[in-house]
């Protein structure tokens, strides 16, 4: 015990005689351990940009109008997805810049979940809006998430990422976008969740909860597993719009059965009914994602459910030349680049469409086809006096026909 009128230090309370060296300030004083802790959480606060540092993300609010074309210019079809999350985001951002009210009207947070198969769009919908909004924008994979005391990540982590796009700067994080890629996977796996743990299911979707409606998350600056002697970082979710995204494979199945058993307001007509079979998916709702194992309380937070269309080959077309950056005008460009002009014939095009169709790639497969087509002659030319090349459709059967993903086995 420090006696009566000993000096001691004023943050640790240690007396003259505990320390090396006690430095005295107007009316108290610090000893040297106390100085080299301050230095570590100065240290650490400086990567924790504040407000106005960067500038970087000046918010660029747009009406819902503008924002599905904007979107158009880079995603093809999806119309009814590009409406619905063009109002949601239109709505999230009014709601953060409302000042409270008088008469307790609370704009609720709307967060989205999207549905469709994988390759559909769900993650450039997402990007593209986050570009045009000038916000933080982060993609986390729900199934790398556990149980707090399992082997996995906590959900903060998911905000490291997005501080991490935004150099730290929280106040912008504070209003930025966050995509929770494969949100189906984390479904509840039976119907009753006392069976087994399910650390990675309805903990997880618990565990998100929190998240969604808005909190002040303490978030490890480097992610991982929280642990007691690391720093926090304080960001507070209340104004990220979360959009979830996952492929629900075989929801159609649980929206045919919701249907047939509820058939009010289904068409009589007999094409109709055909073309409604086809896409079940645009009659998805909430009880259909419940059925598949999101819990009641999650969907409460994601109130706005959209679908997204499987890709058939006339959109797949569309794809490869139509987007603002479409794969072909890439293409182009780097071959310019290179001083060449390149000319690929209509044809061509068919065929790419009809691998990644026959091949069940998707959009996502387009990249990979034209790559195994084209490779050979980006690896060639460069350096030679080419000035003009013709990929015609014998060239690109040979090229793929040699290539690895010719290999692949047709499902
Ligand atoms: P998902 O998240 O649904 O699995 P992605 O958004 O990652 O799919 O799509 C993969 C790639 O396919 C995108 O980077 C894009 O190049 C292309 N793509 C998919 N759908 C479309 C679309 N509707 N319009 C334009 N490009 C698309």
């Amino acid at each position: 015990m420090a006696k009566a009128n000993q000096l001691t230090c004023s943050f640790c309370g240690r007396s003259r005689d505990e320390v090396k060296i006690l430095i005295a300030g107007q009316q108290s004083h610090i000893c040297e351990n106390c100085v080299e802790h301050a230095q570590e959480i100065i240290a650490q606060e400086v990567t924790v940009k504040k407000e106005g540092d960067k500038g970087n993300f000046k918010l660029n609010v747009r009406k819902p109008i503008e924002i599905k074309k904007f979107l158009d210019e880079y995603i093809i079809g999806q119309d009814d997805a590009k409406k619905i999350l063009s109002v949601a985001v239109y709505n999230h951002f009014k709601r953060v810049a409302q000042k409270p009210q008088a008469d307790d009207v609370e704009i609720e947070k709307s967060n989205i979940i999207m549905v469709g198969e994988t390759g559909t769009g769900k993650t450039l919908l997402a990007k593209t809006i986050a570009r045009l909004l000038n916000v933080p924008f982060a993609i986390v994979d729900a199934t790398v998430f556990t149980e707090a005391g399992y082997v996995g990540e906590d959900v903060e982590s998911m905000l490291t990422r997005l501080l991490q796009n935004c150099d730290y700067d929280v106040t912008a994080a504070e209003r930025g976008i966050v995509y929770v890629d494969e949100i189906d996977k984390i479904a509840r796996k039976g119907d009753n969740p006392s069976i087994t743990r399910d650390v990675s299911g309805e903990g997880v979707q618990q565990g998100l909860l929190k998240m969604l409606e808005g909190t002040e998350a303490l978030v490890p600056p480097q992610g991982g597993r929280k642990h007691p002697e690391q720093k926090m970082i304080k960001v507070d979710t209340k104004n990220i719009l979360f959009i979830c995204g996952g492929a629900f494979d075989g929801i159609d199945k649980v929206i045919a059965r919701r249907i047939n058993t509820n058939a009010i307001g289904f068409s009589v007509n007999k094409d109709e009914q055909e073309n409604a079979r086809k896409n079940l998916l645009q009659f998805i709702n909430a009880q259909d994602l419940k059925s598949f194992g999101l819990i009641p309380e999650l969907l409460g937070r994601l109130p706005v459910v959209t679908h997204l269309e499987p890709l058939d080959a006339g959109i797949l077309r569309s794809i490869l030349t139509e987007p603002k950056n479409s794969l072909l005008k890439q293409y182009h460009r780097l071959f310019e680049l290179e001083g060449i002009e390149l000319i690929i014939e209509e044809e061509v095009l068919d065929f790419m469409v009809g691998k990644a169709m026959e091949y069940k790639l998707g959009a996502r497969g387009l990249r990979s086809i034209c790559e195994s087509i084209l490779t050979d002659a980006m690896f060639e030319l460069p350096g030679t006096d080419t000035k003009k090349f013709i990929v015609t459709l014998d060239y690109a059967e040979q090229k793929f026909s040699k290539s690895k993903l010719s290999s692949l086995k047709v499902a």
